[in-house]
């Protein structure tokens, strides 16, 4: 006999069972700040001002998930994202608090771009109306080796610059423990509008990134950019979104059996939350079979706003 109501919990258990995921698989992402906020698109989602960061880890930590990622907000721009790589910044001042507070027990990734912090909002140093590739390398190894330094365990480079990967290595120099997980194939994508319209000026969310953020329309693109990155010594490729590009997270496992971790986006949680909100889909359901999708399609590692959620299912 089949009993006919499962206990919901009991079979998101099962799910997760299913697919094999583990807590050590989820990376939760963090928004610090010098002052806190709610984030409007992203219901139940906060910016952390740097004093409460340790509370806020402390949560992280309680859940079981042993890694989060921490992207800066910072509270001014210039045209050559100067305050990416301050020492007294606001990634590095939480990854210093983080780091003395809870030393080994938690995994501190940090996004590596310079969008959150000069004012065109690109991933990259905007001169005469054109992304500079060269001049955001050098940018982006200084951001690195000042997260590193800060006590970062893992630098994610972000701005899909030619290169990055290389040149970050190069600035590591010393930081021989670092490692770095490359945003290899992040698309270009209206999926990130949630998160834009927190971190970026004037609330502008659309931005075009078609010119260095790979295309949808163009997987062998996507091959292309993450053997460059293994070539030039990632320790783990990325690739973002998640949901509408699983096809490529197997492609890419299958093709180089090479570690690779998926970051499900902000959109993709405005999503299932506003649908939610609306009694469109049972959210608890979305979330964990999203999830185990994700973790089902071959990532090793998943970053999801999300994580702390159903870390209970684990
Ligand atoms: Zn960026």
């Amino acid at each position: 006999m089949q009993q006919l109501e499962r206990d919901d919990e009991e079979r998101y258990r099962d799910i997760f069972a299913a697919a094999g995921l583990r807590k050590s698989h989820l990376i939760f992402p963090v928004f610090v700040s010098d002052k806190p906020g709610k984030i409007e698109s992203m219901p139940g989602m906060t910016v952390t001002p740097v004093e409460k960061i340790t509370e806020h880890v402390q949560t992280i930590i309680g859940s079981g998930i042993p890694s989060l990622i921490v992207f800066g907000i910072p509270k001014s721009r210039d045209r050559s994202g100067s305050s990416a790589s301050n020492r007294k910044g606001v990634v590095q001042r939480a990854v210093r608090a983080i780091k003395s507070s809870y030393g080994s027990s938690v995994n501190v990734l940090t996004d590596v771009c310079v969008c959150q912090y000069n004012p065109s909002g690109h991933c990259g140093i905007v001169s005469s109306n054109r992304v500079d590739n060269d001049a955001t390398l050098r940018v982006l190894a200084e951001i690195a080796a000042s997260h590193a330094e800060a006590g970062a365990d893992v630098v994610a480079p972000s701005s899909m610059m030619d290169g990055q990967v290389r040149a970050i290595k190069g600035a590591l120099g010393g930081f021989t423990k670092t490692m770095i997980f490359s945003y290899s194939a992040k698309h270009a994508s209206s999926l990130y509008a949630p998160f834009r319209s927190v971190a970026f000026a004037k609330k502008r969310s659309r931005f075009d990134k078609s010119s260095y953020q790979v295309p949808y329309a163009n997987p062998r693109q996507v091959l292309l950019e993450i053997e460059t990155d293994i070539n030039e010594g990632a320790d783990m490729v990325m690739i973002k979104p998640a949901l509408a590009y699983l096809d490529l997270v197997r492609m890419v496992k299958d093709k180089f059996s090479y570690p690779v971790a998926v970051q499900n986006v902000s959109g993709e949680y405005a999503m299932i939350k506003a649908a939610a909100m609306r009694g469109l889909v049972d959210e608890e359901e979305w979330k964990v079979c999203s999830i185990a999708s994700i973790k089902r399609a071959g990532a090793d590692r998943i970053i999801s706003y999300f994580a702390l959620d159903v870390s209970k299912y684990l």
